[in-house]
């Protein structure tokens, strides 16, 4: 490599003219080498070649390279697939990347921790800025050795366990993937009185309107009663470390105002239940907080306790024997239905609904009479028109006999196709991946998940899965399935001993629109989740309310909730809130709420906070100067203060404005 010493170009000595100002070999001079050895960036942490003249990832110059210390023989971690191997492989002996994305693996004993006085996270003294927040050492507090370590929470799987781990016990990955758990002492918190944004006490001024302390008031952290999780909507007991379904921490949680006093009234009444998806289990628990002796039955074809659907793109291949289950899947055990008198029919699949006799009928010509029923059968996924379509190696992920036969496929050969690049599609892409297949998705749109990403965040997402190996074809339009090989319109063969289908949901509204309940995409109900026929309720995937089909589990259990209530003689009606949408892929982090994929009939105004090094976006869509929208992607700390936001439709000038 030389140097230009008129331009200051740096380029390979084979030039005989300088790219850049176009004078000769007089003006060049030799560029000092670093020793062969290999650098880490100060600044992105990337580890690469100290001959680079930039580095490769964030392209600052060599004033910001460390040198790497010698570790002859040392072993490194791969940072795309978190494989643990010998230094001197030239490649990734799992997902072959190469050395840039190596990191070297510090086992040097605990000493030398600090705490950022910032986010509170405790690491290495020797990280140039903090891992979790970015500050310099300017903001480091050592941290006491004597002091019990405190628990952490792995970003990836969200377990939590003690900080003194060297890897996640659950999902192995290193200490750069922990979060602290900070237990905020009483007080911790306080809100602002101008804008009644809630925050840390120690920030200076308020994030979100810039007022000194004299503002602040103390908010009482809650310690009792119940909680709702800003993420996902599950409402809890206080008590709880984590959201029993999404997992995020305290820090997520919103105080839920005490419900008004329950009215109780005692019946002999039949509730039926048709389903047994978290929408009954919420219409049951329900009913049965008002109804203390009336009969409930929950009537569902499949076998299983009921479970938490969402954890299947998850958690797709680890284990389903009982102790997995218990650890991902179950919603409640046995006993939970056997103190509430909640008898669980499964394994009965309905076959149709009588509403002027008030009764269902099973499949095996056995009939159960009801006098108020909760209609909860959920939907399914839509499979597009393929040749071949109806190949049991075509699999929708819906239960969790799905993930157990996927899993079977795969013991012939490890390729898989994903049809449908949206969350689901994407969720099991890369556990795909992770389990060790060859992995394509095909999305119909140009991009992926278009219609809730705009085109930057969308092609980021696109790239992370691009680093770990995930082949995306976008604008693919699938032809045939045909002796094991997926074809493509434009004639491409991709073998796939399994295809993957999610292509979007359909409610399973039939047996209601059969019946004569009025249906449109789905099953209409009010704000009181009733059907147009009498005392039939309906509540979850299954059912539209004011045009919408959600098909999210927040929403499923909140309108099961609702419908048991007024099945039992309640009051209470559902009220459509803006939650978020927010997933784990590829490694990193996504939540976006809102209106974000930037489509509109006027250009929405956007804020954009981009560190591509770091692989972060925030970007933040205002329509008329009202927020209406914001995607996270990598960094997804902010993600209760802009649900928040979104809610209350922020103003520009609130969050950006002078
Ligand atoms: C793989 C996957 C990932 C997901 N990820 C997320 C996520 O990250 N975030 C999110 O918010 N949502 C997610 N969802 C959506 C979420 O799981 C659903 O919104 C929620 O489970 C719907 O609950 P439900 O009670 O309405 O229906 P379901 O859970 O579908 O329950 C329907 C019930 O009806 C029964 N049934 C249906 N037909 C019959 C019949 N004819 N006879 C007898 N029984 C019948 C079924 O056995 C089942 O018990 C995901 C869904 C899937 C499949
Ligand atoms: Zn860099
Ligand atoms: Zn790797
Ligand atoms: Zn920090
Ligand atoms: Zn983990
Ligand atoms: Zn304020
Ligand atoms: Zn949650
Ligand atoms: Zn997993």
């Amino acid at each position: 490599m030389v140097k230009c010493k008129l331009c200051g170009e740096i380029f390979d000595d084979s030039l005989t003219t300088c790219p850049l100002c176009g004078v000769g070999p007089d003006y060049f001079e030799p560029v000092e080498t670093e020793s062969a050895g290999q650098v880490r960036c100060s600044i992105c942490q990337a580890v690469f070649d100290g001959s680079e003249p930039v580095c490769p990832f964030c392209n600052v110059g060599p004033e910001y390279y460390v040198p790497l210390e010698d570790k002859p023989g040392g072993m490194v971690r791969c940072k795309v697939c978190q494989a643990v191997f010998d230094g001197s492989e030239t490649v990734c002996p799992v997902c072959n990347v190469g050395p840039e994305n190596f990191e070297p693996l510090d086992s040097a004993p605990v000493t030398g921790k600090v705490r950022c006085d910032v986010c509170q996270a405790v690491f290495d003294g020797s990280e140039p800025v903090c891992p979790f927040c970015n500050v310099g050492p300017e903001h480091y507090v050592p941290v006491d050795q004597g002091q019990p370590a405190g628990k952490v929470r792995c970003t990836i799987c969200k377990e939590v366990f003690d900080a003194s781990e060297n890897s996640c016990p659950v999902c192995g990955v290193g200490p750069e993937y922990f979060e602290p758990v900070v237990e905020k002492p009483a007080g911790g918190k306080v809100r602002c009185t101008v804008c009644q944004e809630i925050f840390d006490a120690s920030e200076p001024v308020c994030p979100v309107c810039g007022v000194g302390p004299e503002h602040f008031v103390p908010v009482e952290p809650q310690k009792t009663g119940k909680v709702k999780c800003a993420i996902c909507g599950e409402i809890f007991d206080a008590s709880e470390p984590v959201c029993p379904v999404c997992g995020v921490g305290p820090e997520h949680y919103l105080p839920v105002e005490e419900a008004e006093a329950i009215q109780r009234h005692d019946t002999d009444r039949r509730y039926l239940i048709l389903g047994a998806g978290t929408a009954a289990v919420n219409a049951a628990q329900a009913i049965r907080d008002r109804d203390g002796t009336g009969t409930i039955t929950l009537l569902a074809d499949e076998e299983e306790l009921p479970y938490k659907r969402p954890q299947l793109t998850k958690h797709m291949f680890d284990g389903t024997d009982a102790e997995a289950r218990a650890k991902y899947f179950t919603l409640h055990d046995q006993a939970w239905y056997a103190e509430r008198n909640i008898t669980l029919a499964l394994g009965k699949k309905i076959v149709s609904l009588n509403p002027a006799e008030k009764r269902v009928t099973l499949e095996d010509g056995a009939v159960c009479e009801y006098d108020k029923c909760i209609y909860a059968l959920g939907s399914h996924f839509f499979v597009p028109p393929f040749g071949g379509n109806d190949d049991p190696r075509v699999k929708t992920i819906r239960t969790i006999r799905d993930i157990e036969e996927i899993r079977t496929f795969l013991e012939k050969g490890k390729r898989a196709v994903v049809i449908g690049g949206g969350v689901v599609g994407l969720e099991a892409a890369w556990e795909l991946k992770q389990y060790g297949c060859d992995v394509t998705v095909l999305e119909a749109m140009p991009a992926l998940m278009a219609n809730k990403l705009d085109p930057v965040a969308s092609a980021m997402l696109q790239g992370f899965f691009e680093e770990g190996s995930v082949k995306i074809l976008a604008g693919a339009m699938t032809d045939r399935y045909e002796n094991g090989t997926i074809y493509l319109k434009d004639g491409t063969a991709l073998p796939a001993e399994v295809v993957v289908v999610s292509a979007g949901v359909r409610a399973n509204g039939q047996l209601a629109a059969d019946a004569g309940a009025e249906q449109n995409k789905a099953v209409v109900v009010n704000e009181r989740m009733e059907t147009s026929l009498p005392d039939l309720y309906g509540a979850g995937d299954c059912v539209e309310f004011a045009g919408m089909n959600y098909a999210l589990w927040p929403e499923a259990s909140r309108q099961g909730e609702v419908a048991g209530a007024n099945a039992a003689g309640d009051q209470l009606t559902f009220a459509a809130e803006i939650y978020g949408m927010s997933m784990e892929v590829a490694g990193r982090n996504l939540y976006t709420i809102g209106k974000a994929s930037g489509a509109g009939e006027a250009p929405l105004r956007t804020v954009e906070f981009r560190d591509d090094a770091r692989g972060n976006l925030e970007k933040y869509f205002f329509q008329d100067d009202v927020l209406c929208g914001v995607t996270l992607l990598g960094d997804v700390s902010k993600l209760s203060q802009v649900t928040e936001q979104v809610n209350r439709k922020a103003s520009y000038d609130s969050l950006f404005g002078k």
